[in-house]
């Protein structure tokens, strides 16, 4: 709770209008896509960079915890106010400042959703590249704390690749701006890749240039189904190591087509045992010739069905499916544990057939989602976390999981994020020294760890 003084001092500076404090209302802000449910003592709404630098001078002169908040599509606690405090709400500051194709830049506050982005790019024909499955809700802000992945990023990189510089409010009040309007500048420490993915740890985002990129002549989207799911993940490795880059490589297990079929109805083979979305852009005859190659590979590894979206409705509605596919596991039982282990694409097979053989051994369900092109795997796991029994399966078999993807020279998390799921198993990828450095980074520049605190960090 914040006392008369504290809870006055930020009113001040918003005013009423933009300050909630009743339980019903920090309720909405307590949670994120994970498990775990923290309500905040206040939530508060800046609209502009001045605001939240008062803001924060005043959190800091409180010792106020601050926790940063777009649409709350984090799924591994990241936005959860864990040590309660303040959540800055970032829905009013959703403006799109300049869009300037000429110079291939994009200027947004944090609140912009990234699908806004796409919208008022498309009508210049270009776009920008980082596209979350949850690019219909989630905030740029959101997109550069997590440092964003998505389908797409298999060609066109991450979201830290996009950001050519930034404007961050620290802990202390001071407005700092890094990068410039420039697709090249080396100027000094690269500073805005330190903020990309530190979960609102170390300052709050309140502007960015963003790089865009032009749309490509040609798009081609298949859909490939097969019999065995090791099939399906050798096609994506020998795909790959054709010396071809798709845009995305999609893969779906059984368990997850027909969730999304028993929804959607969209048409989708049921009894295949894996299936892959596959989707290439470029100029029109490299694009026909890369298609042939891909088809030859996906047939050289059995797949029996190979078809071709015809339109861009069959190419939207392919994308629909894949972007419903966690939303529609929340039906299959009251809680859906999503992880985001990653392995050199070639250790795809083996870690699919390990995250099979470790389901197995605790008798659990588990479907399997994957931006396999990159080896960005997302086992799903729906259980429920009333029964005491399972759930210390689930946790038993994603440790297992994770120690499985270390050995195969990959890592804890793809795209997601650490937040507080995963913070535990930080020195699993991380040495001693490597986490120290990471602490005195947090120090120097939030020296009283109002950001985020009980984070990775
Ligand atoms: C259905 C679904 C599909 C998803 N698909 C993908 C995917 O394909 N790829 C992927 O990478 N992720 C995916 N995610 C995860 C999630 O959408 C991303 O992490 C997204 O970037 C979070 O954005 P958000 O606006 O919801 O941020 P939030 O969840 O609100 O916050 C995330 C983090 O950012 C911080 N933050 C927010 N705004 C600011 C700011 N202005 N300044 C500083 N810190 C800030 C918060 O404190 C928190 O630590 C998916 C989630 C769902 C539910």
């Amino acid at each position: 709770m914040l006392d008369s003084q504290e809870k006055n001092e930020f009113i001040q500076i918003i005013g009423k209008d933009r300050y909630l404090d009743r339980p019903e209302e920090l309720a909405c802000y307590a949670y994120d896509a994970f498990l775990i449910e923290s309500a905040p003592d206040a939530v508060i709404f800046p609209q502009t960079t001045r605001e939240v630098s008062e803001i924060l001078k005043t959190a800091s002169k409180f010792k106020i915890p601050v926790t940063g908040r777009g649409a709350g599509t984090s799924v591994c606690g990241a936005p959860i106010p864990i040590n309660h405090g303040i959540v800055l709400c970032f829905s009013k500051m959703d403006e799109i400042i300049d869009v300037n194709t000429r110079d291939r830049y994009i200027i947004v506050q944090p609140g912009v959703v990234n699908a806004d982005v796409q919208k008022a790019l498309a009508p210049f024909g270009f776009f920008y590249p980082p596209d979350p499955g949850s690019m219909n809700t989630s905030t740029i802000g959101g997109n550069i704390a997590m440092n964003a992945g998505g389908p797409r990023c298999l060609k066109y990189g991450v979201t830290m690749d996009y950001v050519l510089g930034m404007e961050v409010v620290l802990a202390s009040g001071e407005i700092v701006k890094f990068g410039s309007k420039n697709v090249k500048d080396v100027t000094g420490y690269k500073l805005s890749s330190l903020f990309c993915g530190s979960e609102g740890t170390l300052g709050i985002i309140t502007r960015a240039i963003l790089k865009v990129v032009p749309m490509p002549e040609t798009v081609k989207t298949l859909m490939t189904t097969f019999n065995d799911l090791d099939n399906t993940a050798k096609a994506v490795t020998d795909i790959i190591g054709s010396g071809i880059i798709p845009v995305a490589m999609e893969l779906m297990d059984k368990l997850t087509l027909n969730a999304i079929e028993d929804v959607a109805n969209l048409g989708l083979d049921r009894n295949a045992a894996g299936s892959l979305i596959i989707e290439i852009d470029g100029n029109k005859e490299a694009c026909n010739k890369e298609i042939k190659k891909i088809i030859e590979t996906l047939k050289k590894n059995g797949a029996i069905h190979i078809q071709e979206a015809a339109s861009d409705t069959e190419r939207e509605k392919l994308w629909t499916a894949r972007r419903s596919a966690y939303g529609v596991f929340a039906k299959l039982a009251p809680d859906i544990i999503s992880e985001d282990v990653t392995v050199p694409v070639s250790k795809v097979p083996q870690m699919i057939r390990k995250i099979i053989e470790i389901t197995d051994k605790y008798s659990l369900k588990v479907g399997i989602l994957a931006h396999a092109g990159d080896g960005n795997m997302h086992p799903m796991i729906p259980a429920d976390r009333k029964n005491k029994k399972e759930w210390q399966k689930v946790e038993k078999a994603f440790s297992e999981i994770f120690q499985a993807a270390v050995e195969l020279d990959g890592t804890l998390s793809g795209e997601h994020g650490i937040g507080l799921a995963k913070s535990a198993y930080l020195p699993l990828v991380m040495n001693k020294d490597s986490i120290k450095l990471m602490k005195k980074i947090k120090q120097a520049i939030d020296p009283d760890l109002i950001l985020n605190p009980g984070k990775f960090v």
